[in-house]
């Protein structure tokens, strides 16, 4: 008899992806298998992001589109998880009344029992947000790539920063075990896992819930001898890295070079309201004693622009900040707002033309930024992870390098998943460029980016 199948589909960030890769491993150990699409699918999971507007309106507006499936198909078992199941609960069915089970962040755990139980015929319609006694994350993944895997560390923000909805939806600051972390790393790291990206909304502050001493720095170290090449994290409060995290990846051979900080606002006025509880001069600072501890280090951040109350001068703060920063890369947004933050209830809302403005001026300050840090890589040697053909342009190659940087170059698909030297031929705003080469053709990059592959 052929087994069920399931489609998920997943919005948001790194946190859904890796949330859906342990919901198929939870439904596959089920006895599920994946389908090729919606159409094909006895099960269609949605794992929602309600971090911004655009993506829950994209959500509510693809699951409208299942109400004639459903009609056609009454078998198929519609599930919502993730962070509108959370916030929105039972108004999910008032929006969907087709949808038959909605599933919180916190009970995602036991959302594969649940399917299993509604496709033997059992148990109807069903909205719970009741944390599971069991941790998602210690489900079994079916991971996306063979050499890229997401460990979550911790699940859940207590910053409470005044725009944000994620603590509201993913719940007070919860960090995993290290024990299980290091276990889960040493079998990614035997499966053949190359990259690993630990997760959570603030991993800087991870361990401060665990009894003893050991924290963010302690992982690094710990993490930096399982075998796995290049380890990475997101994402990173700039009030929570401390000098001994900056120094266990100064230190360490395999957490790579590359720091995510996002910095949202340049203005100390803006900062303050956000509750970001740093200024724009403790941020520069961080910066400089980043650079000074790890010099050949590669920095992104996130930058918002529009915040209530955002004055012209406050706008030009951030525009210092992103053009003293030096920035290898930045994730550029405008502000809008979440209802139930505090932000939403703030005075002096941006409109729309001055928020579109100043993004368009920030886009012109980041793009010269990127191109000038993607410069510095001309006519040097990096190793890169080959993730497969360019989806631009399907006859060249596509991967990154230890610090996070695109680059596209001609070779042989057979190289897909492996990790080869290029030495890069030219610098574009947001790539690189490159050719295959062996290690005695290049300049090695003053950097870990130094090519090792003999071939
Ligand atoms: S640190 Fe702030 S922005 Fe990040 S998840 Fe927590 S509340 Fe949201």
């Amino acid at each position: 008899m052929n087994k069920p199948r399931f489609h998920i589909v997943t919005f948001g960030c790194q946190m859904n992806r890796h949330d859906s890769e342990h919901i198929a491993g939870a439904l596959r150990e089920a006895g599920l298998e994946p389908a090729g699409d919606l159409d094909d699918a006895r099960v269609i999971v949605y794992n929602t992001c309600c971090v911004r507007e655009h993506a829950e309106e994209r959500f509510y507006g693809q699951l409208s589109q299942l109400a004639g499936l459903k009609r056609v198909r009454p078998e198929v078992v519609i599930a919502v998880t993730g962070c509108v199941a959370e916030n929105d609960g039972e108004q999910v069915f008032r929006r969907a009344p087709h949808v038959d089970l909605v599933v919180g962040t916190e009970a995602a755990a036991g959302l594969a029992r649940l399917v299993e139980s509604r496709i033997a015929g059992e148990g109807g319609r069903l909205c719970t947000r009741d944390a599971s006694p069991d941790d998602l994350a210690d489900a079994p993944s079916l991971r996306e790539s063979p050499v890229h895997g997401w460990i979550s560390i911790m699940t859940g923000c207590d910053n409470f920063c005044s725009y944000c909805i994620v603590p509201y939806v993913r719940g007070r600051e919860k960090s995993r075990s290290m024990d299980r972390i290091l276990a889960q790393a040493e079998e990614m790291a035997a499966e053949g896992v190359i990259d690993v990206t630990l997760l959570g909304q603030n991993v800087n502050s991870y361990g401060r819930d665990l009894s003893g001493e050991l924290r963010f720095a302690e992982l690094l170290q710990r993490l930096d001898t399982v075998g796995i090449d290049r380890i990475r994290f997101t994402t990173s409060h700039p009030k929570d890295l401390s000098s001994k995290t900056i120094g266990a990846i100064a230190a360490s051979s395999h957490v790579c070079h590359h720091i995510h900080l996002p910095v949202q606002a340049g203005s100390s006025a803006v900062l303050a309201r956000m509750n970001r509880h740093y200024t724009k001069e403790e941020y520069l600072q961080l910066i400089a004693d980043v650079r000074r501890a790890i010099p050949d280090v590669a920095l992104s951040t996130d930058v918002m622009v529009g915040f209530p109350g955002e004055t012209e001068r406050d706008f030009s703060d951030t525009l210092d900040v992103v053009h003293e920063s030096r920035f290898d890369q930045v994730f550029t947004f405008m502000y809008s707002k979440r209802i139930g933050t505090p932000a939403a209830d703030m005075p002096d809302q941006i409109a729309q033309e001055t928020k579109q403005d100043r993004f368009r001026r920030l886009m012109e300050s980041v793009k010269a930024g990127a191109l000038r840090a993607n410069e510095a890589y001309a006519g040097r040697a990096v190793d890169v992870l080959v993730e497969g053909p360019s989806s631009k342009d399907p006859s060249r190659l596509t991967g990154r390098t230890r610090t996070n940087k695109l680059v596209h170059f001609t070779a042989s698909p057979a190289l897909r998943h492996t990790v080869v030297p290029v030495t890069i031929t030219a610098a574009r705003t947001w790539f690189l460029e490159g050719r295959l080469s062996p290690r005695s053709d290049s300049v090695p990059m003053p950097r870990q980016d130094a090519a090792t592959w003999e071939g």
